[in-house]
């Protein structure tokens, strides 16, 4: 028997509700459960009942805590797509920041550390047309979504297994990274959804900065002369970010705010 979907969203929005998520996003997941836009539900007057169950599994997927976006097995960024699942951290609004910042460098050799679902390599790789970009992650799993974006969107990146620098042969003109940055003891605090995403690509150690100590000190050899490092930086990081840019010898460092006003991407140049 059709149900009729004024009903079956009414559902939704009650079932979020009472599960404490915003109900709002019950037209969201109703749109993926049905495979069309938001905009379009409103020409469809009836939903099956095999759809109603995949919709009703769908929310308790989202009450339980999963995010949106793996339940749909896709987030946008920079206007691309990407799919994502538990894998792969979920590309953030704030990492586009990074993006545009490393875009306004025009150079062409990169290399993208710790490239998750590949959404800053892939971006650079589109929209950066002379570019060649190379792209790492420790994570196999990682690299096996971060390939098939690359595919998604048409471009060509060269993905590289490796725990940092440790498998990375080559110099570059610019390294970006959005490293894992959360202090380990903030971890428990996280949101239910962003408990969800993958530990390993939060987890920045006991003072959220070992992999910035890694890779600023790193980076100084795999960098070209006047070569640039691009990262991403947690909201009260900025300071001691660039203390150990500093001790390791960079030139003009500069921060670049997020949103909503936040210290979000530092920028220097190797030493
Ligand atoms: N921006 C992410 C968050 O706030 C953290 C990403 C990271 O550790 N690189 O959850």
């Amino acid at each position: 028997m059709a149900q009729k979907m004024k009903d079956v969203l009414k559902y939704g929005r009650d079932f979020l509700n009472e599960n404490g998520v915003d109900s709002r996003e019950a037209r969201l997941l109703l749109a993926n459960t049905l495979q069309v836009e938001p905009a379009e539900l409103i020409k469809i007057t009836e939903c099956t009942d095999g759809d109603f169950d995949r919709y009703v599994i769908d929310l308790r997927r989202r009450a339980a805590g999963e995010p949106f976006a793996y339940i749909a097995g896709r987030k946008e960024f920079m206007k691309l797509p990407f799919m994502v699942n538990k894998n792969v951290l979920i590309p953030r609004e704030d990492t586009e920041i990074l993006v545009l910042e490393a875009i306004k460098q025009g150079k062409t050799r990169i290399l993208d550390l710790c490239t998750g679902s590949g959404c800053i390599a892939i971006s650079l790789a589109k929209y950066l047309s002379n570019a060649e970009v190379d792209a790492s992650d420790i994570s196999s799993r990682a690299l096996v979504v971060a390939k098939k974006n690359a595919v998604l969107n048409g471009v060509k990146v060269n993905f590289i297994q490796s725990d940092l620098f440790e498998n990375i042969e080559k110099k570059y003109e610019m390294i970006v990274s959005n490293p894992p940055y959360i202090r380990k003891e903030e971890l428990k605090y996280l949101q239910a959804e962003v408990k969800r995403e993958p530990k390993r690509a939060l987890d920045g150690g006991k003072s959220g900065l070992d992999f910035y100590e890694k890779i600023i000190a790193e980076a100084n050899y795999y960098l070209k002369p006047h070569g640039t490092l691009l990262l991403e930086i947690g909201f009260d990081q900025a300071k001691e970010v660039t203390e150990i840019l500093k001790e390791c010898h960079y030139r003009k460092i500069k921060k670049v705010k997020d949103l909503s006003g936040n210290d979000r991407v530092i920028i220097a140049e190797r030493g």
